[in-house]
């Protein structure tokens, strides 16, 4: 039951042939390279281009808008009457900082390290939901005895498929500087150019040339992941 990538992938909206880890966003109405998410906050999209710095750029902004907070709220304590406006600005740095800081940065470091971009992490829980209705409908949704017994011989052949490995490939110092480059400098600034082409990305070795995942027989003695 190995997922298998067939032939290149095209799109027809630009009519191109999309490179690996391309997708189109049809909010640019373009493909984007190493396609990580649209962002509505920055009416674009993240990708090969701008991914290290949409996250120093959350660091920032989430640093920014907590010391905000903080001084608004040292400010208004001081001050006899409450002003409205200054409540407001306390909410919202808050939720900014919550937004930015809090959830998008760490996540964002998260997947780094784990080698996927955002679209590429929801890969294999659409692949475990096909996977399941595959079984339902080959062995009834009740057969959990002969479900076990698939999923064992699945592991034997291949060692627990998942699609969403492809371009997880090193350690995670080799992952981390992939995205964010050598140069210490580039971790916290947005400065300097991304690494490689965004078209050509090194594969796992558990999987083809062509994007399928090896058979367990098939797999390099020492898997680099
Ligand atoms: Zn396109
Ligand atoms: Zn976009």
């Amino acid at each position: 039951m190995p997922p298998v990538a067939t032939g290149p992938r095209y799109c027809r909206h630009c009519d191109i042939i999309k490179p690996d880890r391309t997708h189109h966003c049809r909010h640019c109405a373009r493909c984007v390279l190493q396609f990580d998410h649209h962002c509505l906050w920055i009416g674009q999209c993240v990708g090969w281009r701008n991914h290290a710095v949409f996250i120093t750029f959350n660091f920032w902004a989430g640093l920014f808008c907590l010391y905000n907070m903080i001084l608004l709220i040292v400010h208004t304590a001081k001050t006899p009457k409450v002003d409205g406006q200054q409540v407001a600005l306390i909410v919202v740095s808050g939720l900014l900082f919550l937004f930015t800081l809090v959830m998008l940065f760490p996540t964002h470091i998260h997947l780094i390290l784990s080698g996927k971009s955002t679209i590429e992490s929801f890969q294999e829980s659409a692949q475990r939901r096909r996977e399941n209705h595959a079984l339902a409908e080959q062995l009834g949704p009740c057969n959990v005895k002969g479900r076990r017994a698939v999923l064992k011989q699945w592991d034997t052949e291949w060692g627990g498929v998942d699609i969403s490995d492809r371009w997880v490939f090193g350690t995670k110092s080799q992952l981390w500087k992939r995205e964010m480059g050598d140069n210490w400098i580039r971790w916290i600034l947005p400065v300097g150019k991304p690494k490689g082409d965004g078209i050509h990305f090194e594969s796992n070795p558990r999987f083809g040339p062509n994007g399928e995942w090896l058979p367990k027989e098939a797999w390099p003695t020492v898997a680099a992941i």
